[in-house]
């Protein structure tokens, strides 16, 4: 059965629109993955959600209960399905459709679901205002095109099921949560739902300034991250009666603050190491008793992130016990280092050109910055299966998490189309 595109790009864009409207934060995605649940249900997918595909230990930085509670009582009362979304409750917010269709490999695609942290632009010329679909989520805002990603998987589930006849093996259309700050894709990948995967691919829309029609076949040298929150406890005290009775926790992070910005840069690679954020302490007259730092590693490799961290580490542990305070390091967020499969590569070259992308570039760019489907990557590839990341080229009228930022929605069927023909290849009916 041919899907007419003419009509299946008019509900991509009508899609993107809903999801766009309704952004949601990372693990708060209850309504979208409602959503996308239900129509990959309607497509004949057999549906997983929630703990079926998320390890429950491996989430980072997942808000606080109450903050779930509330965006999970607002996606209802914006009509997501209740008997779907309650499986979620908690921020177990993951969704893939599973198509199994005879013998053959494992494919799987990866699409992020979640919305930045960041008020929508309130200018009456920004598309999205001025055409009606700005979110409705004070807070949160699909700034770097996931709103797109969601709507273009599912344009694949469409071409995929309307198309089963002319393949064989099974499909996973995963939709992952809360991509942004590195926190969710770990979570899916140990939770085993990609132990039996041959192929994994993904893609980004409009990274690069080239603009819409450019396809960049492979995405490799994703900096490996860790966002860590070190706490620092201590004693309180009567600042002018008592000092010698307080242990001062603002002093502890103030001081590791300096020290971390000091750890030897590594001879084999990039490394970088930023405090962002440090509060702490209560009243003028108070010894602080608590404070906590907000900070990142990053480096070329893993190996290189790790050493940054394990030096994070040992500073935060031994200000602490200069200070004589506590302190909790807890890891918020991580990503790795991964690279894309050159024979895949070429593979998703040569279908984009058949997608009818004007540009195909068949060389691996480095992103520079952090990916968390690396988790997902590398999974697949250690046991012996192969990854693939691309770049959807789209003309942006802002940078990626700017309050105005806006993709050119044209750009989605031809990244649908090329993931398409990938599937194709990849399950050739025998
Ligand atoms: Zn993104």
């Amino acid at each position: 059965m041919n899907i007419d595109r003419k009509a299946l790009k008019e509900r991509m864009i009508a899609e993107r629109r809903e999801f766009h409207a309704h952004a949601e934060s990372g693990f708060t995605e209850f309504w979208t993955a409602t959503t996308v649940a239900g129509l990959l249900r309607d497509e004949g997918y057999d549906v997983r959600v929630g703990k079926e595909l998320m390890s429950e230990e491996h989430r980072m930085g997942v808000p606080d209960a109450a903050i779930l509670d509330a965006c999970l009582k607002r996606a209802i009362d914006e009509g997501a399905d209740a008997s779907i979304a309650g499986a979620m409750a908690g921020g177990f917010t993951a969704v893939a459709g599973v198509m199994a269709n005879g013998p053959g490999p494992v494919v799987a695609f990866r699409f992020d679901i979640d919305a930045v942290d960041v008020d929508e632009s309130s200018d009456a010329g920004h598309p999205p205002r001025r055409e009606g679909f700005a979110s409705t989520h004070a807070g949160s805002m699909h700034a770097c095109g996931h709103d797109g990603h969601a709507a273009i998987g599912l344009a694949l589930a469409r071409l995929l099921a309307a198309d089963r006849d002319s393949w064989s093996g099974t499909v996973k259309l995963i939709f992952q949560p809360a991509e942004e700050g590195v926190r969710g894709a770990k979570s899916v990948a140990e939770s085993g739902f990609l132990d039996d995967v041959d192929y994994i691919a993904a893609g980004h829309l409009g990274i690069l300034a080239d603009g819409s029609g450019t396809f960049y076949s492979g995405v490799g040298g994703f900096l490996s991250t860790t966002k860590l929150d070190a706490r620092f406890t201590g004693r309180s005290a009567h600042a002018g009666m008592n000092p010698e009775l307080g242990r001062n926790a603002l002093l502890a992070a103030a001081s590791s603050a300096l020290h971390l910005s000091g750890i030897p840069r590594h001879s084999s690679g990039a490394t970088r190491v930023n405090v962002g954020r440090i509060e702490g302490g209560s009243g003028r007259n108070v010894i602080p008793g608590s404070a906590l730092l907000v900070l990142e590693t990053r480096g070329e490799t893993s190996a290189l992130n790790e050493y940054m961290t394990a030096e994070a580490i040992r500073i935060l542990e031994g200000v602490a016990a200069a200070y004589g305070v506590d302190v909790d390091v807890r890891r918020m967020g991580e990503a790795m280092g991964a690279d894309s499969d050159p024979w895949l590569m070429e593979l998703a070259a040569t279908c984009a050109a058949e997608a009818g992308y004007a540009r195909v570039s068949g060389e691996t760019l480095p992103l520079g910055g952090s990916e968390d489907y690396s988790f997902m990557m590398n999974r697949v590839v250690a046991r012996g299966g192969k990854a693939l990341y691309s770049v959807f080229g789209a003309t942006i009228t802002d940078a990626h998490h700017s309050p105005r930022f806006d993709f050119d929605e044209d750009a989605m069927l031809p990244a649908a189309e090329t993931l398409f023909l990938l599937a194709g290849r990849l399950l050739k009916a025998p």
